[in-house]
């Protein structure tokens, strides 16, 4: 079928809106017509080569709309079902899946490179051309076919716009702070980083009773913003890692249980560390470049028994985290939808960028196909 699309040309740029070619799903696939697409950092990563990835691809990886078509073989969901999209789909075989850390699969991770499905095989083309997909599923288009284990079942009450946050930014944020810190109620908190994925940490952190919540950035209007969410301290970027943990220390009274850093700078995850006090955990959320490199005073570690933990995609299991975070939202305990503060068409995927780098955006939400 004929579906419009943004396709990132080569790492760089440009991104070209343009008709593509999608071919019909696999026997383990699924055709989802698109209905909302989030406009994620790791999106931009691909076009200024911070992670690149194989070109031309469409990009977009956080996304919901409906079931349109399914292979012979799919069980988990039948046409019709409103679906959010989860970038991580698992073999359920390989020795992650066995001991339960699908967000590792060994056998998936491995195809990544290939920019395909989980084959490693493409549904996209133009004009006779492969273009490839990214983090195997490519949302900033009008549908798109993804693996069966991709695709997770929603309920029809929920808008697409808030589904498609969660599945990637708010999953990421939510998820690091309740399954991979394992944050407890009256735990001091502080994330760096106040842009989607930390302001989702923020959220959960408030919602699972932490106190303090300390919120760190360098542009004021994100504290402003994290204050609305809850956070009850704010620190603005001091300058250094150390100048500003020691303003997270003086605010949570001598270090947080829980630090989360959510941009994937060298010197951000630095001070989250130096942010944390005995027993405390730095979580790192942000992607670094590939060649970055961390320097901590080694001997706090033992000392202090301070913990660094990564977190990919939270540690979710998607099939679990995304019901149960929407109920959440669904009851006010999760603002989701105010993480959403613009929404436009697929045409204007440039502006969308602009803006997020502009730092009056939170989250842009590509509507296509109608209002989400
Ligand atoms: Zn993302
Ligand atoms: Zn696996």
């Amino acid at each position: 079928m004929k579906i419009r699309g943004a396709v990132l040309e080569q790492t760089g740029g440009p991104l070209t809106v343009c008709e593509l070619e999608l071919a019909p799903p696999g026997p383990e696939e699924v055709l989802v017509r698109l209905r909302a697409s989030g406009v994620c950092h790791s999106d931009y990563n691909t076009i200024d080569g911070t992670s690149e990835t194989r070109c031309p691809a469409v990009l977009g990886h956080e996304g919901a709309g409906v079931v349109e078509a399914v292979g012979e073989r799919v069980r988990r969901v039948r046409v019709g079902d409103h679906v959010a999209l989860s970038w991580a789909p698992w073999c359920g075989r390989c020795v992650e899946c066995l001991r339960g850390l699908t967000q590792l699969c060994v056998d998936v991770w491995k195809t990544t490179d290939a920019s395909g499905l989980v084959d490693g095989t493409t549904r996209l083309s133009r004009n006779g051309e492969p273009v490839y997909h990214y983090s195997f599923l490519s949302t900033f288009a009008e549908a798109c076919v993804v693996d069966e284990r991709a695709c997770v079942p929603i309920a029809e009450d929920i808008s697409f716009d808030v589904a498609a946050l969660v599945g990637c930014g708010v999953s990421t944020g939510v998820g690091a702070v309740w399954r991979t810190a394992d944050l407890r109620p009256g735990d001091r908190f502080a994330v760096v980083g106040c842009g989607g994925v930390g302001l989702s940490a923020l959220m959960a952190a408030v919602a699972a009773g932490a106190n303090p919540v300390i919120a760190v950035d360098a542009m004021p209007q994100k504290l402003d913003v994290a204050r609305s969410f809850g956070a009850t301290h704010v620190v603005e970027w001091a300058g250094s890692p150390e100048a500003t943990a020691e303003a997270v220390k003086e605010a949570s009274g001598g270090g947080v249980d829980v630090a989360v850093e959510a941009t994937g700078r060298p010197e951000a995850m630095e001070a989250a560390f130096l942010s944390t006090r005995g027993r405390g955990a730095a979580v790192m959320i942000g992607i670094p470049r590939p060649d970055a490199v961390l320097k901590l005073p080694a001997l706090t570690i033992p000392r202090l028994e301070r913990r660094i933990l990564g977190s990919i995609y939270g540690s979710s299991k998607p099939e679990r985290d995304f019901a149960l975070t929407l109920d959440l939202y669904r009851d006010g305990r999760l603002p989701l939808d105010r993480l959403i503060s613009h929404r436009m068409g697929l045409d204007e995927i440039e502006r969308a960028f602009e803006l997020m780098h502009s730092g009056d955006a939170l989250r842009v939400v590509l509507e296509l196909g109608g209002p989400a």
